[in-house]
């Protein structure tokens, strides 16, 4: 189905006139598709300081050559609480009776304010003010206009105007002349005439150095849980070979101390059964001692759980040697986990980094976790 309405042409943004208490925010005309009817929309916006309760717009109408059609029409918008900066108008569509218009030009001729006080256009032409400059655009630099921002906030990102009676502020609001500061953001004029360059720029090259060190910061931590990662996954095959070795282990819940049950295990290789009399926890543990213990640091903590084929790994510790390691406030917490999915052929490891810098806060909750669930704790 296709729109019901079509548009024919737009009016230039923010026509204004000298002196008068509205802009002419936004206009179009339209083509009902329905019924064929030319309609006309206008968005008026307040800049007066009392609300505005009606006002009379005059429409010339135009040809698709843009010479006049007919006489202007008139038509009142009433019944209005218009505060300064609220718009109407934009749901009010004016019908042209001529089915040719294709262009109009507009024209605010009254407006009665809440206090029945009248303004009524002079001879000054409605012409669209200039079209708001970014200050990305003024300053031709993303950083300085971010900068401004970050020093005036957020809504700090027009470049200051002065038109006609008007002034515009950074915030993008539009001003009276004679309003020292914005009447929306309550910036001085004076400070938005002359802004502090220099000063700004020098902040900039502070910020983005900042920035640049804590970028490569995070880079070297990155590439430090990386390496631990690939450890972490070089401890697990052996590990897991391990606990097929020690084959009572396999198919077991941990906790089950006396390994005896040799007819429901899983075969062991050679010297299985004498493997299978001992403790497979501390088997797996003087296995991971001495796999774990060179390629960890000192200082790292290190959790291993077994179950069934599975391992899950998790080294908690510095990313970085240059900081002194606290052993209770490890800056990452790397996992893997690894499930021997064929007894004696495919070890399938699923590395999964988790190796976000915790708070202290958070990695004491994630160690209590591992620890509440069942990982047993070495201190490399
Ligand atoms: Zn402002």
């Amino acid at each position: 189905m296709s729109e019901r309405y079509h548009r024919l042409f737009s009016l230039p943004d923010n026509g204004y006139a000298q002196g008068a208490p509205v802009v002419l925010a936004a206009g179009a005309l339209l083509k009902d598709n329905q019924t064929g009817q030319i309609l006309a929309q206008l968005k008026i916006r307040s800049l007066s300081q009392k609300p505005i309760k009606a006002a009379t717009v005059s429409l010339a109408p135009l040809d698709t050559l843009n010479k006049p059609l007919g006489d202007a029409i008139s038509y009142q918008y009433l019944d209005l609480q218009v505060l300064r900066d609220g718009d109407f108008g934009s749901k009010t569509p004016i019908p042209l009776p001529d089915p040719s218009t294709r262009a109009f030009s507009a024209a605010v001729t009254e407006v009665i304010f809440a206090d029945n006080t009248l303004w009524t256009v002079g001879n000054d032409p409605w012409e669209p003010l200039g079209a708001p400059v970014t200050l990305e655009q003024a300053l031709g630099d993303k950083e300085l206009a971010k900068q401004c921002q970050i020093q005036y906030g957020s809504g700090f990102r027009y470049q200051y105007q002065a038109e006609k009676d008007l002034w515009q502020c950074a915030c993008g609001a539009l001003n009276h002349q004679d309003e020292p500061r914005c009447h929306k953001c309550h910036l001085e004029r004076t400070s938005l005439t002359s802004l502090p360059l220099a000063e700004l720029k020098a902040s900039r090259d502070k910020r983005l150095a900042l920035e640049q060190q804590q970028r490569e910061e995070a880079q070297a931590a990155a590439a430090a849980r990386a390496q631990k990662t690939k450890k972490l996954a070089l401890i697990l095959v052996p590990v897991l070979l391990m606990a097929l070795v020690v084959g009572a282990f396999l198919g077991k819940s941990q906790d089950t101390e006396e390994p005896s049950d040799a007819g429901s295990a899983v075969t062991a290789p050679s010297g299985g059964e004498s493997a299978a009399a001992e403790d497979p926890t501390s088997e797996i543990e003087s296995m991971l001692h001495e796999v774990a213990v060179p390629l960890l640091q000192p200082g790292d903590l290190f959790f291993y759980k077994v179950d069934g084929n599975t391992v899950e790994l998790v080294v908690a510790g510095a990313s970085s040697r240059e900081r002194p390691f606290v052993a209770d406030m490890p800056e990452f917490i790397e996992y893997v986990s690894g499930t021997l999915t064929d007894a004696f052929s495919d070890i399938e490891v699923e590395v999964s980094d988790a190796g976000e810098y915790a708070s202290p806060e958070q990695a004491e909750d994630m160690i209590n976790r591992f620890i509440a669930e069942g990982f047993i704790y070495l201190e490399i």
